[in-house]
């Protein structure tokens, strides 16, 4: 197969830019190039140098559109894209409220489908190409959500969420069932094309010890699964958490004693965190995803990126649609901007984006196949119109760097800012939204 080059300013990270200083971890080319063939990265560098080395190559010109990995969202839920945007609840009301009510509809495989079609498309409009998300108690929200994305091309996660306790009678499980159900779909869906398997209790008030303790030995028996849940979003979910389990130490215990923590456990929220529970999450390895709009919607608290990442702790960011309250990463990057102010921390955005794509995928244990843009990796990817609006185009003009002229997309930018997405190496859609939502299958190659 072919060389394809695809041509715009290009933004790469050879290091965690919370690391080490980012004059050092990001390399841009103002004039830049992928280099692409059989749906891989062959080689990212400057234009010139890359049309030299592939004479011929076709070539897809995004002119001073911004070239960079498709944004990972390391926590959403697509069941909840129906009800995203609803007025007024905290999070234990607003799961019995909207939540609950919804998720009880997904036992419909062609309701499943049709809300996972939707949400992908959604999600490749706003230049996310890989998703984990929460399914529902329903085998068949899992099917739906891993089918949807192998039409698509797309690698993502997911896993059947469980429940025995605190939910209603439609919506909940038995520990025997979860594992059994679990190991099924496991079996059938990880490592299946592109696609990656999370087990997945939704979170401890709705999983009894039981169902923990079945849950942890299916994790101990794959552990390349991957393993996502909630901790510590909100105060009162903390205090249920304590009454619940009056011996345990903290909420993240409540997991940990189950062998629900280590490599590859995904915390959501991780807000109203103790001192004990910041050190186990790092130093067992285990990431957690920060979900800014999702925290500011329902009134959670501040996240301590900086802290955190200064720390050395793994983070993804994530949308939490639909308790988030935006299906664009950029957006989400916004909003992580906004918590770190009010956190006494300005995340620069250079970490900004490399959270929303190599951050995202390190949590997901997806990098270096996604997230990055080194060579060999997979080639899905996003170019960003930095001139996307007539205000930012006005603001962006007076950029003396690459860090001024990407930051009022990111603060400002919606899906009108995609110029451009890749799967796999592959054009699949326009800049508009419309043009996604009805022409999902139809990508021209590039
Ligand atoms: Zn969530």
């Amino acid at each position: 197969m072919g060389i394809h080059l695809i041509l715009g300013q290009t933004l790469r990270f050879d290091a965690d830019p919370f690391a080490v200083p980012v004059a050092e971890a990001a390399r841009h080319d103002r004039r830049g190039a992928i280099a692409v063939a059989d749906g891989r990265i062959v080689a990212t560098g400057a234009a010139d140098a890359l049309r030299r080395a592939h004479p011929g190559a076709s070539i897809a010109d995004m002119g001073d559109a911004l070239l960079l990995p498709g944004f990972v969202d390391a926590h959403m839920h697509y069941p909840q894209t129906g009800i995203i945007a609803s007025w007024g609840r905290r999070l234990i009301d607003w799961l019995a409220a909207y939540t609950f009510p919804e998720e009880a509809r997904f036992g419909d495989p062609a309701h499943a489908r049709a809300q996972a079609d939707l949400s992908l498309d959604l999600a490749l409009a706003h230049g996310t190409t890989t998703l984990a998300s929460f399914c529902t108690i329903h085998p068949a929200s899992v099917d739906a959500w891993f089918e949807a994305a192998a039409a698509r091309g797309m690698a993502v996660t997911g896993g059947l969420t469980c429940m025995d306790r605190n939910a209603p009678d439609d919506l909940r499980d038995t520990a025997q069932s979860a594992h059994d159900d679990s190991a099924a779909l496991l079996a059938r869906w990880h490592g299946t094309g592109r696609a990656h398997y999370a087990i997945t209790p939704r979170f401890t008030p709705t999983s009894t010890p039981d169902q923990l303790v079945a849950l942890g030995a299916l994790w101990a028996a794959h552990p390349d699964c991957a393993m996502q849940t909630h901790l510590s979003e909100q105060v009162d979910e903390v205090a249920w958490v304590a009454a619940l389990h009056p011996g345990a130490r903290d909420y993240l215990d409540t997991y940990e004693a189950h062998g629900l923590i280590g490599p590859g456990a995904l915390f959501g929220h991780a807000i109203h965190l103790t001192a004990r529970e910041r050190d186990r999450l790092r130093d067992s390895g285990s990431a957690v995803v920060h979900c800014p709009t999702s925290n500011t919607f329902i009134g959670s608290g501040l996240f301590a990126l900086g802290a955190l990442a200064a720390g050395g702790q793994w983070i993804g960011l994530g949308t939490d649609t639909g308790g988030g309250s935006s299906f664009s990463m950029l957006r989400t990057m916004a909003a992580a901007y906004e918590v770190g102010q009010l956190s006494g921390t300005a995340i620069h955005p250079a970490q900004l984006l490399w959270t929303a794509t190599e951050g995202s995928a390190r949590a997901l244990r997806r990098a270096p196949d996604l997230g990055t843009l080194a060579a060999g990796s997979a080639a899905d990817l996003v170019a960003l119109d930095l001139a996307s609006t007539p205000a930012i185009a006005q603001r962006a003009a007076r950029a003396t760097d690459i860090w001024e002229a990407v930051f009022p997309t990111i603060m400002m930018g919606d899906d009108r800012a995609i110029a451009g997405v890749w799967i796999a190496g592959r054009r699949v859609g326009a800049a508009t939204v419309k043009g996604f939502v009805t022409r999902p299958h139809e990508g021209t190659s590039i």
